[in-house]
């Protein structure tokens, strides 16, 4: 049987021909594609500025700096997420501030993040996990209550919904990613959707040497900008995929419904939060590891001698020994902790069948029940 990866990008021909025209026009770092995906974003998106980067690691970093945020600082951000979101605060000087997540939407708790305030926070970093969006109202109430920046870490929400409004249409600043296994790709890249076009052009100051030219092309450098501008080529990947976007997004939302209907293992799953305008960038139940005789690593290899591929989504950051060095450790974050420690990424991608689906579940089935204690 053909190997099932728990992520696979789906291209299309006229992408892979768009890609070779890109090659042959003799254009290939950032030019009229950037410039044509930045618009095609922005159109998707209500209109709001969007500046595409090199990925969104490079634009949270960016992001943080457009805020002027830096030593002295805090950010208050989810304990469970991918390393990026915690190593861009600490890149520009200033001080992550874990808050624990929910156990079931995977997003951060904002009773949490209302303890975690001090006079030195600046801004609040939340991650619509999986897809989910957060609660946008409470959010941006929450925000605007302690004079925050909120910079969304979207990585896993582009397309996704929030009471009908798409996320990045609305709100401060949002960063979203195009890595391979996100729902749309430009290979490697990723965009910030702002407000304010003046941030915009910041953006391009920042992500692009700080260079600026007057009337009469004469450079200027106004601040060390970093190199971060998305190439030709991946933005022409980028356009071909923004065409499909809602319909893989739609994909995914049925192969997800189709988890829920047929995933029913003994011993249960805990399975991720449900919600209108979720994506589904990934769906991870928690393994009920207590009531097995296996290991999550033993789980995953069963699962792979079956010819399927499962992936971890993620360990707790404040675990991480560049973490640990500022003082966090075990017990701080429960809910983030059983996350890391139970979670386990099933294969969902839009070129998928439902059969693939029954396969997963089935073969998910047999291994918990052969496990149970
Ligand atoms: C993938 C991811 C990132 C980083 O995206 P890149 O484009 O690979 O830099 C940041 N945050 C989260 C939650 C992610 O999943």
């Amino acid at each position: 049987m053909e190997y099932l990866p728990f992520t696979r990008p789906t291209l299309d021909e006229e992408t892979i021909q768009g890609v070779a025209d890109v090659l042959r026009s003799g254009w290939l770092a950032s030019g009229p594609q950037v410039k044509a995906l930045e618009e095609a974003l922005s159109a998707y998106l209500d209109g709001r500025p969007i500046r595409a980067l090199t990925s969104a690691t490079a634009g949270l970093e960016v992001a943080l700096q457009l805020c002027g945020i830096g030593p002295g600082d805090e950010v208050i951000t989810p304990a469970m997420s991918f390393a990026a979101t915690a190593n861009v605060i600490l890149r520009v000087g200033a001080r992550p501030v874990f808050v624990d997540v929910d156990l079931e939407t995977r997003n951060l708790d904002l009773k949490g993040a209302e303890a975690a305030i001090s006079p030195k926070t600046r801004a609040i970093m939340p991650v619509h996990f999986a897809g989910l969006p957060m609660d946008m109202e409470a959010l941006y109430d929450f925000a605007d209550e302690y004079g925050l920046r909120v910079i969304e870490d979207a990585a896993h929400a582009i397309g996704s919904a929030w009471q009908g409004r798409r996320i990045g249409s609305f709100g401060d600043i949002v960063s979203f990613s195009f890595h391979p296994n996100k729902n749309m790709t430009t290979i490697e890249g990723g965009a910030l959707s702002v407000t304010d076009p003046q941030e915009a052009k910041k953006i391009e100051l920042l992500r692009f040497h700080g260079i600026s030219r007057d009337a009469e092309g004469n450079m200027d450098v106004t601040v060390a900008g970093g190199k971060f501008n998305l190439a030709d080529v991946a933005a022409r990947v980028g356009l071909g995929q923004l065409k499909h976007l809602d319909a893989f997004n739609a994909r995914r939302r049925e192969l997800a419904a189709r988890y829920f209907d047929r995933l029913e293992t003994d011993p249960p799953c805990l399975l991720p939060a449900r919600g209108a305008g979720h994506s589904w960038h990934m769906f991870a139940p928690l393994l009920p590891l207590d009531r097995l005789k296996i290991t999550r690593r033993q789980f995953i290899e069963a699962m792979h001698e079956r010819g399927i591929g499962v992936g971890i989504h993620y360990p707790a950051m404040h675990l991480f020994t560049a973490y640990r060095a500022l003082g966090y450790g075990e017990g701080d974050f429960p809910n983030a902790e059983r996350i890391g420690r139970e979670t386990v990424t099933l294969p969902l991608f839009p070129a998928m069948s439902f059969d693939d689906v029954d396969r997963v579940c089935a073969a998910a089935g047999e291994i918990l029940k052969a496990a149970k204690q």
